[in-house]
């Protein structure tokens, strides 16, 4: 054991199995909870408003946006700073 107590440090890359585990499961049975208003309920319950770049999915409770999911030419970006957890 080191001295600040941790035995191993390692990149993002060690944590690819337990990330994969996550993101292949049925994000929509996933349960989300709002920020800002606390309400908990399935990824699937929220409203959707599509756009051509991707989706804005708010909360069904007080509309506050839980997630934001864009195509670009850079990538694929997910934004969840609306929500506090998701529960898999
Ligand atoms: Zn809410």
């Amino acid at each position: 054991m080191t001295e600040n107590g941790s035995d191993l440090v390692l990149d993002g890359n060690a944590a690819a199995g337990l990330l994969q585990q996550i993101f292949v499961a049925e994000i929509t049975n996933a349960q989300i909870q709002c920020e800002a208003c606390g309400f908990t309920g399935a990824v699937g319950s929220l409203r959707l408003y599509a756009a051509p770049m991707g989706a804005i999915l708010r909360c069904t409770h007080c509309d506050s946006i839980l997630m934001r999911v864009a195509h670009t030419p850079h990538g694929r970006w997910l934004d969840m700073t609306g929500a506090r957890h998701l529960r898999f």
